[in-house]
């Protein structure tokens, strides 16, 4: 089996976070399925059966842990890996991510060779020296919004 094989859902809320992560994901190789709101990450994940999602907290409709308790409370989706992805920072929400069923926890602002490397590490992939997508802008970073 292929990394191309691999279906990664971001559920993203900022759309500039959005196409800079789908971006390195499929530049990676993976396949990624993409949603704004928390509803639609429930649905994404229903629908598209995703091998890993990420989970942006602050997104609309219901937020990335309410999304996350009922994608681990169905039998359908209970299975798939949840990586939160917060912005808080704050110093519970890695306890609240477990609580509400996450396997993982990454805190915003992430580049995304980082985001790749935590991905690659949760499919068994060897950690490749990902090379930014723009040599002329090496930090590709997130900017303030959320
Ligand atoms: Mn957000």
């Amino acid at each position: 089996m292929t990394v191309a094989t691999k279906t990664v859902l971001l559920v993203e809320d900022n759309e500039d976070n959005r196409i800079i992560y789908a971006t390195a994901l499929r530049y990676a190789g993976y396949s990624v399925l993409e949603a704004i709101t928390g509803t639609q990450g429930v649905q994404q994940a229903r629908d598209g059966a995703p091998d890993l999602i990420l989970m942006d907290i602050s997104v609309p409709e219901l937020d990335g842990w309410e999304a996350t308790a009922i994608l681990k409370a169905d039998p359908l989706t209970r299975h798939i890996p949840i990586i939160a992805v917060t912005a808080h920072a704050l110093p519970d929400d890695a306890e609240r991510s477990r609580k509400a069923g996450c396997d993982g926890y990454l805190a915003k602002p992430i580049s995304p060779a980082a985001l790749l490397t935590e991905v690659d590490r949760r499919f068994g992939r060897p950690t490749p020296s990902y090379k930014p997508l723009r040599p002329s802008d090496p930090e590709l970073s997130m900017g303030s919004g959320f």
